[in-house]
């Protein structure tokens, strides 16, 4: 078997084991995307212009180019019988170039959906999903005319947020004008601040005939607007408005043609309703428990979508906790004199950038060690993360408060 005996575009042929699998970004995600096509027998080649990516390092072949270099991307479409991303900001024009010559997945049209907070909250209103009451601002002009009934808000921008960032709080009216030139007066989508009771997460899957599986839905915590903790099952929404999430996640699915794993991130108010707050296009953070408390991955899900393998609905088969390691962890604080000791320096430098005691997490019973292979630790970067998995709920959340408190991890 060699890497170019997949289908042709557009057939819904099996691509096989033993085939090539293509994925556009080196993160972390394709890192694990990488492992679990590896497992099932394929090869894999990543396109990434940095160097020293996590998917890059592991993949059999690393194509360092750009997202838009046309000579790159004809080398992963010659040398790959399917391809996906594994991230949203891919230029659509790229996978629609990759289209042309084999199976891509997800489709460019969802993909350029998801890059956009304005055309994602269009195909909410477009499926009938509630979310967040908002306006979309293009331009300076627009600020005076805003709906007091808005504020207090919170103003992203359109395009290129993630993890908390491009994202201001606004208190009232006052403050908008300031808000969107700090965001550097580009598109924003300025949303109502909600009262959250819970946020919750459903991934599915979504095969080229249009069969659709779903993960357990996930609880979501985040800390400075980066998800910290996830826990399945999730507790804190009632069970008809974790299977309302799911009938949602997979009527905007079909909605969007959508073949892939896809995730839809919900916010559950105090009233219990139910809104979207976004979606992402490929696996994401708050599935990662899936290696290790599923059956069946967010991971292997992707490969199966791609490949055009059959699907199967995924079981939890132990309650987790999911802890995300970020890259404070390795900065800790210590005296003065031990600093300049370790650095031979005289000044008092306050942090060192030092590794966490992963042996005292270890020793704790199902805590399952994900670390990304980023070779530098910056504070809120995204390092690996811990799966506890246990008997009960309440043994994995207490295992993973020790797990915690031993790492130096803030815990609720
Ligand atoms: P990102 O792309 O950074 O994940 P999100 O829109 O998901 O952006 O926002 C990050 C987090 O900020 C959310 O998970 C939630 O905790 C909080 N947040 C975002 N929008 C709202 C809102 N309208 N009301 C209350 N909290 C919000
Ligand atoms: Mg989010």
């Amino acid at each position: 078997m060699n890497g170019l005996a997949g289908p042709v575009p557009g057939s819904a042929d099996f691509v096989c084991p033993g085939s090539t699998l293509g994925v556009v970004g080196g993160g972390q995600l394709g890192r694990m995307f990488v492992h679990a096509a590896q497992r099932m027998g394929y090869a894999t080649v990543v396109l990434e212009p940095d160097a020293t990516s996590p998917a890059g390092a592991v993949a059999e072949e690393h194509i360092r180019a750009g997202y838009d270099d046309s000579v790159g991307l004809d080398r992963l479409a010659a040398r790959c019988s399917a391809i996906t991303t594994e991230f949203e900001n891919v230029p659509a024009a790229t996978l629609q170039r990759l289209a042309t010559r084999r199976p891509v997945s997800p489709p460019a049209l969802a993909v350029a959906v998801c890059q956009d907070r304005a055309a994602e909250k269009a195909a909410f209103a477009r499926a009938g999903v509630a979310c967040a009451p908002h306006v979309v601002l293009t331009s300076e002009r627009n600020l005076a005319d805003v709906d007091a009934a808005l504020f207090p808000a919170i103003l992203k921008t359109t395009r290129l947020g993630y993890d908390g960032k491009g994202q201001r709080p606004v208190a009232s009216a006052a403050g908008l004008v300031d808000a969107f030139a700090a965001l550097g007066g580009v598109a924003c989508v300025l949303e109502k601040r909600l009262p959250l009771a819970a946020e919750i997460s459903v991934i599915v899957a979504r095969g080229r005939d249009g069969s659709t599986v779903h993960l357990p839905v996930q609880e979501n915590m985040h800390r400075d607007g980066i998800l910290a903790v996830t826990r399945v099952p999730a507790r804190r929404a009632s069970a008809p408005r974790l299977a309302e999430a799911v009938a949602v996640a997979e009527r905007l699915a079909q909605a969007l043609s959508y073949v892939g794993v896809l995730c839809v991130e919900f916010f559950v108010l105090a009233d219990g309703a139910l809104v979207a707050n976004e979606m992402a296009p490929r696996p994401h953070n708050s599935g990662h428990y899936s290696i290790d408390a599923c059956d069946l991955s967010q991971f292997e899900l992707q490969v199966r979508t791609m490949t055009g393998a059959p699907l199967s609905e995924p079981r939890l088969h132990s309650p987790c906790v999911m802890l995300n390691l970020l890259g404070d962890l390795w900065f800790k604080r210590v005296d003065a004199n031990t600093a300049a000791a370790a650095t031979g320096a005289t000044a008092a430098a306050s942090t060192l950038a030092v590794e966490p005691d992963w042996a005292a997490v270890l020793g704790l019973p199902g805590v399952h060690l994900h670390l990304y292979g980023k070779a530098e630790a910056r504070r809120g970067r995204k390092m690996g993360h811990l799966t506890i998995t246990a008997a009960t709920a309440g043994a994995a959340d207490a295992t993973a408060e020790l797990a915690a408190r031993r790492l130096g991890l803030p815990w609720e």
